[in-house]
């Protein structure tokens, strides 16, 4: 009998709902016209769609829908904030200010921007954070200065799960001046989310995080005074106020719109469900296994993440004895180089201890015996690991 295979990557990306794909469905053959034409039904038919979506990814973080500017995903979104904000104020802007704050436990979508950003005449900060993994607000405060033109801090991280205070961050940029960009790539539809609120100035969204297809994502980019200056990175019809040129897939956005929807009306239930799941998990692997360390904060966390160490167990070896269960051992996009995951270092963990830590990612359609599944294949391949090793070190 073939092994019950359990998807436990959701925050790598997730399944795209049946509900959203049907919606997506007719926006491919029968409504396709382009929605930047505004000569015939066919284009309007498809720019109503888009602006339907707009309002769905705009209600579901407290925006207007004029705030909300369709990108590729939250990569591009990204880069789109973080060197647009810099590039405008390079330009004469906010010429006197050209310094950027980011955490060291950021996704690469920000932190390679900000490289990016320090071979010209920008200065970055990378602030590390505590052990728990948030951001220690005396030292941002610290960090900061008159010429402090963006502080660039992600909701919740995407291996540990922890979240950030958004609003603490937020008043203090707002007070000062400073241009506030956060990456809510894990988080919205997750937890909520309120840009007003929260004085973010611009939020980057994916679709494929929450149920949503791959390609399509958003920035939200606050209109109104003071003045969010933005250069485009992306230059042609003018399209997206001019923000993002290029032709909007609409069955993407039709995608987007509807995930969002989807998870802001669930967002409740769902975390209550994966917070029991994940307490489950938890619960199993302690109970049958003993050095067992779980990484960040458990209180200021995503319902549907852990992060573990298994003391003397190198976690590439681990997956590959489970290959049925889809866990990771770092971000999925730094996993192509076998260096530890940069997050786990950040939180002070030794070499050894950061190869020897897996992801656990729970969704919206993991099951109570999907969980019990991976308890059991987990607690025995690790228990046979330490075996393995205990026997090859007295031979
Ligand atoms: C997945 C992810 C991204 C990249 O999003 P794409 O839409 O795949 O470009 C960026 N930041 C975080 C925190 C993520 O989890």
């Amino acid at each position: 009998m073939a092994q019950q295979r359990v998807y436990l990557d959701n925050h790598a990306t997730t399944p795209v709902d049946p509900r959203i794909f049907n919606a997506m469905a007719p926006f491919f053959t029968e409504i396709y016209g382009n929605p930047a034409s505004k000569n015939h039904s066919f284009g309007s038919e498809a720019k109503d769609a888009v602006d339907a979506a707009r309002r769905q990814i705009a209600g579901l973080i407290g925006a207007q829908p004029k705030e909300i500017i369709i990108t590729s995903g939250a990569t591009e979104s990204n880069n789109l904030a973080i060197k647009g904000v810099a590039e405008a104020a390079a330009a004469g802007g906010v010429a006197e200010r050209n310094h950027i704050v980011t955490l060291t436990t950021e996704h690469k979508a920000v932190l390679d921007p900000c490289q990016r950003l320090e071979l010209s005449r920008f200065a970055v900060t990378y602030l590390k954070v505590q052990e728990n993994g948030l951001v220690n607000m005396d030292e941002l405060y610290t960090a900061t200065h008159e010429k402090t033109l963006l502080v660039s801090v992600m909701h919740a991280n995407n291996e540990i799960g922890v979240i950030q205070p958004m609003a603490e961050i937020g008043a203090f940029c707002r007070q000062n001046g400073i241009v506030f960009h956060v990456d809510a790539a894990q988080s919205i539809g997750k937890i909520p989310v309120d840009v007003t609120a929260m004085n973010i100035d611009l939020l980057s969204i994916s679709a494929h995080k929450i149920y949503g297809p791959k390609g399509i994502g958003a920035l939200f980019v606050r209109s109104g005074k003071p003045r969010l200056e933005l250069r485009p990175q992306m230059d042609g019809g003018g399209h997206e106020r001019g923000f993002r040129s290029g032709t909007l897939p609409t069955p993407l956005i039709v995608g987007l719109g509807l995930a969002c929807e989807l998870a802001g009306g669930e967002m409740a239930s769902e975390a209550a469900a994966l917070g029991g799941l994940r307490q489950k998990l938890l619960d199993g692997i302690m109970a049958g296994l003993d050095h067992v360390t779980i990484n960040g904060d458990m209180e200021q966390r995503l319902p549907g993440n852990l992060n573990l160490t298994f003391k003397d167990v190198e976690a590439e070896s681990l997956l590959q004895r489970i290959p049925h269960i889809a866990l990771s051992t770092g971000s999925a996009c730094t996993t192509a180089n076998l260096e530890p995951s940069h997050v786990l270092k950040a939180l002070g963990l030794r070499h050894e201890a950061a190869l020897s830590s897996v992801r656990f990612g729970l969704g919206r359609f993991t099951t109570e015996e999907e969980v019990e599944t991976v308890v059991e294949a987990v607690v025995q391949a690790v228990t046979s690991l330490r075996a393995s090793a205990l026997i090859s070190n007295i031979s």
